[in-house]
């Protein structure tokens, strides 16, 4: 790598910290600098039915394609002067792009390091050399499981003994073309259907050869009603269910009356209350939508909107009416709303409540992230993501490309980078997180 890379990588780096602090401080958005690491999605098709992927449940509502090898040069064109990491996956399985060596072999000619991610679906021969010969620096395989049923119950339609083949063969290979790259990771996500193979795996990955096995915990979409792939462990599980929280709370509260309900994303208006007043109705539907009388909101039940920061919107297809009556919902800090793709009527009643398919589990237990979401995203800083058609999203959170700050197909990324709807996003950010509906689902806590 020359020395003037080095020096202006290293220089937007510190412009990128510098500028992400002061606005920190002073709750302004201040940036002096471009990305330092990306994600660009080759494509966003899949061969497996993978359960909580919406490319592969084939959920996603925007085209479907292949990135052409223009858009992607011209991506890493513009911004290989300041960029140092390329993740080459976002949404779809990278090996189905007939360009994806093509875009490795690109990057790393400009000294970028490339990681990229796998089913292990495409590991024949031919491709293996290819993957070692395009100089690509990690490649993440997901493998969920130590035996094909366990394997199958989150990847739908994979064949686990065809996965360890191609990891074998690709660490063969390696070895006998003394390639240290790229390095082979197996990433196994903690799920119900193994979180009893643990140690398995780990045995599974040293037999094959690979360089690491990391396991990471799953993400779900509609978390808030549990899901039956959550692991039983919470430990491995990146939300937690409210009843056992209240547990730990009351445990704690008996050594320290005053202690507050920390570390949660629901709570910033709980402060000390007590988690007992979560009183959600255990019918199958919530009464409270049954009704057309908007008075309805003043209730008591009311408590429950607040208290559970109104995620449960974000799994219905509740539309919200649009009439001069709307005004309570603004009184309620319903910023959700206004973030979300919901529909709203122009009825000037709720009638529409009562034909919405909002469901609330019978069940006593609750879901929520574990951490604390800061009115802060080093992210919206330091990088975003491409889809496949040159589209700029936020991060690798908005899969569906919900919310677009840019199109390099018409504007230059330092254009779209500076924007005034990008700059508006990074300001939500600092004022109101929470408000943003991909952040709800976010782990990213600086
Ligand atoms: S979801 Fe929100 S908080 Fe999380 S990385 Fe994306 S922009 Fe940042």
């Amino acid at each position: 790598m020359t020395f003037q890379i080095v020096h202006s990588r290293v220089i937007n780096f510190l412009r990128v910290i510098t500028g992400y602090f002061f606005s920190l401080i002073t709750k302004r958005v201040i940036h002096w600098g471009f990305p330092l690491a990306v994600s660009i999605e080759p494509n966003n098709t899949c061969n497996l039915r993978c359960p909580e992927c919406p490319s592969g449940m084939k959920e996603l509502t925007r085209s479907r394609g292949n990135m052409s090898r223009d858009m992607f040069n011209s991506i890493i064109d513009q911004l290989s002067p300041f960029l140092s990491y390329l993740t080459l996956y976002f949404q779809g399985e990278p090996y189905l792009n007939p360009n994806f060596f093509e875009f490795i072999r690109y990057a790393r000619s400009k000294n970028i390091y490339v990681s990229s991610s796998t089913n292990g679906h495409f590991l024949d021969k031919e491709n293996i050399h290819q993957t070692i010969e395009s100089g690509l620096n990690r490649l993440i395989i997901s493998l969920d499981g130590a035996d094909q049923e366990s394997y199958s119950a989150y990847r739908f339609g994979g064949s686990l003994d065809k996965v360890t083949d191609g990891i074998r063969l690709l660490a063969n290979e390696k070895r006998r073309f003394k390639s240290k790259t790229p390095k082979v990771i197996l990433q196994c996500l903690l799920l119900r259907s193994n979180e009893h193979q643990l140690e398995d795996i780990k045995e599974l990955g040293r037999k094959l050869g690979v360089d690491k096995v990391t396991f990471k915990t799953a993400q779900f979409n509609d978390f808030w009603n549990g899901n039956p792939l959550m692991p039983e462990n919470p430990g491995y599980s990146r939300y937690y269910r409210i009843d056992e929280k209240s547990k730990v709370k009351s445990q704690k509260s008996k050594k320290t009356q005053n202690s507050k309900f920390k570390n949660q994303n629901y709570n910033s208006k709980l402060k000390s209350e007590d988690p007992s007043t979560f009183q959600i109705p255990k019918s199958p539907n919530f009464p409270i939508f049954k009704s057309s009388n908007l008075q309805i909101f003043k209730s008591s039940n009311f408590q429950i909107f607040k208290s559970l920061n109104f995620q449960i919107f974000k799994s219905s297809n509740l539309q919200i009416p649009k009439s001069s009556n709307f005004q309570i919902f603004k009184s309620l800090n319903f910023q959700i709303f206004k973030s979300s793709n919901l529909q709203i009527p122009k009825s000037s009643n709720f009638q529409i409540f009562k034909s919405s398919n909002l469901q609330i589990p019978d069940s006593p237990s609750y879901y929520i992230l574990k951490n604390r979401q800061p009115n802060s995203c080093f992210r919206m800083w330091s990088g975003c993501v491409f889809t496949w058609d040159g589209k700029v999203v936020p991060c690798c959170f908005d899969k569906d490309a919900l919310h677009v700050l840019g199109d390099l197909n018409q504007n230059s990324f330092a254009e779209i980078w500076k924007s005034e709807p990008y700059n508006a996003f990074r300001a939500t950010i600092l004022k109101n997180r929470k408000s943003m509906d991909i952040c709800n689902n976010c782990t990213q806590t600086f």
